[in-house]
């Protein structure tokens, strides 16, 4: 077994890259693989790495790159995973700063509209520091928004108030700096690494297909075939989990066959408390080859 999309606490996830590479270890689900693929940060790579080497286990550099919301072609919050990438890529480097930066600049002027424009209790540096690594998104500030406002949010979902700060939502804030699909396909590319488009699954699409053919038009050379939707959004705890687990991943692996994609997957596990774990997503060794 294999889980090429993990991420540590250099994104949103709460483990060291150590401390993923322990976990792997100690489980029993013989990974013999695994690749970090933090959002829009390559930082967590060199730890990850240097210490992988010293174990029997593969470990993968990888990214995931947030892209630009591109409504006209009713793009969403789309992610790109790149794998083996070189994570000392000048040109990669750069643009992830450019990228980090205006998604700082962002969620600052989030919290800001907040506070002044809906009378929440917010602050950017509680966001911040609950964040606690370098990246910083929409699970921190909904957090904070739970934590400090229950009076406000007790009658609305998780899922409403992530979409009030995503695209479209009445808080929402436009970045100054985003890399768009095809942006960050190159990007990948000329780092070395392979694009592959993320959970095709959890994406709100009027079509599957054309989602993956726009990826495809725009460069991707991999899909995400294997993926836990049963215990992620938005399928979790909802009558269409079974469904998803069931029926998803033998779709994508349709399109993928169609397309001459390579077949990738990962549990996208975030942190030990969650209830999705390293190698949940049964991803077979077999794929390994296509990466090594
Ligand atoms: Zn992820």
């Amino acid at each position: 077994m294999i889980d090429l999309h993990i991420h540590s606490n250099f994104s949103d996830g709460l483990d060291t890259p150590s401390q993923l590479i322990e976990r792997t270890l100690i489980s029993n689900k013989m990974i013999k693989a695994i690749a970090l693929t933090d959002h829009d940060t390559i930082e967590g790579l060199a730890e990850f790495l240097s210490i992988g080497e010293k174990t029997n286990l593969i470990t993968i550099p990888g990214i995931e790159i947030s892209t630009k919301d591109d409504l006209e072609r009713n793009l969403k919050d789309v992610h790109i995973v790149g794998l083996n990438i070189d994570h000392e890529s000048i040109e990669l480097n750069n643009a992830l700063r450019a990228q980090l930066k205006s998604r700082i600049d962002q969620k600052k002027k989030i919290c800001k509209r907040l506070r002044d424009e809906f009378g929440f209790n917010i602050d950017f540096q509680e966001v911040k520091s609950i964040a606690g690594g370098s990246s910083i998104g929409r699970p921190h500030i909904v957090k904070v928004l739970l934590k400090n406002n229950p009076d406000m949010t007790n009658n609305r979902s998780v899922n409403d108030l992530f979409k009030m700060i995503g695209a479209g939502g009445k808080a929402h804030v436009i970045r100054d700096f985003e890399l768009s699909l095809e942006e960050s396909i190159q990007l990948i590319d000329s780092s070395g690494g392979i694009p592959i488009l993320a959970h095709p699954g959890i994406y709100e699409v009027e079509s599957r297909s054309k989602l993956v053919e726009i990826c495809v038009q725009a460069g991707i050379r991999g899909i995400e075939i294997e993926y836990p939707y049963e215990k992620s959004n938005p399928f979790v705890n909802t009558e269409k989990a079974s469904w998803a687990c069931e029926n998803l991943p033998k779709y994508f692996s349709n399109i993928a066959e169609k397309y001459n994609l390579i077949k990738s997957g990962g549990s996208d596990y975030h942190g030990g408390n969650k209830i999705v774990q390293i190698g949940d997503a049964d991803v077979p060794d077999a794929y390994l080859k296509q990466f090594i």
